[in-house]
């Protein structure tokens, strides 16, 4: 049915969805300016670090080699983002992928990592979710990075496989865990998808998700493709909460 009021509303000059500039993107330059400053974050987890780019604390004293080599995160999850993702994830608002995209390809780490040509990959959400909410918000930001990469000078096709992994379960409500607890609550719920292991053998995987906050749900998800014959895997992602457990 005709919807006068929302014809309406969406004939009107776009406004900038935090200061209310108009026009403008969903994000003005200047909010860009103001909330997406670039952070030294650490290599492994994204984490913010208070000096250069390098590891963590966390991630230096982890034993062994981290399933994730490299994540790149484009934003801290704070004010105004945090509002944005919620309204990309829960209110129905998949078109917040570009410009969530477009920020991730603004990050000087983000190129280099596409142009090693990796076959990028969500994370997935189990069957019940994605029914519930009709998409999956990481396959979205990887659909919306595939178009930024095609209309980007310097950046070679990005190759994509949005069913690489399938999610057996839900996961309980992590909020209050820190990484260990929930690298448990995780175990066995990632798996790479039989009839694509082919696809992943060798390769270079990058992993997308909108949130990250300890870095268990990648890590997990990583294994599963090492474990699938994936030659290594990085990580982009959108926002990362601050700070690191
Ligand atoms: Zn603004
Ligand atoms: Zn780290």
């Amino acid at each position: 049915m005709f919807d006068a009021r929302r014809a309406f509303v969406e004939s009107l000059p776009a406004t900038c969805q935090v200061c209310a500039a108009w026009p403008a993107q969903p994000v003005c330059e200047a909010c860009i300016q103001r909330y997406a400053q670039p952070r030294a974050r650490c290599r492994s987890c994204a984490s913010v670090l208070p000096g250069e780019p390098g590891l963590c604390g966390a991630c230096l004293t982890r034993a062994g080699a981290p399933a994730v080599g490299h994540c790149v995160a484009a934003v801290d999850y704070a004010y105004p983002w945090d509002g944005l993702i919620a309204r990309f994830k829960f209110r129905s608002e998949p078109g917040w992928a570009k410009p969530f995209a477009q920020r991730l390809l603004q990050v000087p780490q983000t190129l280099p990592l596409l142009q090693t040509q990796p076959l990028v990959v969500p994370i997935p959400l189990t069957a019940v979710r994605l029914g519930e909410r009709g998409y999956n918000q990481a396959w979205e930001l990887v659909k919306a990075l595939r178009t930024q990469c095609r209309r980007h000078p310097t950046t070679p096709p990005c190759e994509t496989l949005a069913t690489a992994l399938v999610r057996l379960g839900e996961t309980p409500d992590q909020h209050s865990l820190g990484r260990d607890a929930r690298l448990r609550n995780l175990r066995g719920v990632f798996a790479a998808h039989p009839s694509h292991a082919h696809q992943l053998s060798g390769r270079h995987v990058l992993l997308v998700d909108d949130v990250t906050t300890t870095g268990a749900t990648l890590h997990t998800a990583a294994q599963a493709l090492l474990q699938a014959g994936a030659a290594r895997v990085s990580a982009l992602v959108f926002a990362r909460t601050a700070p690191s457990r």
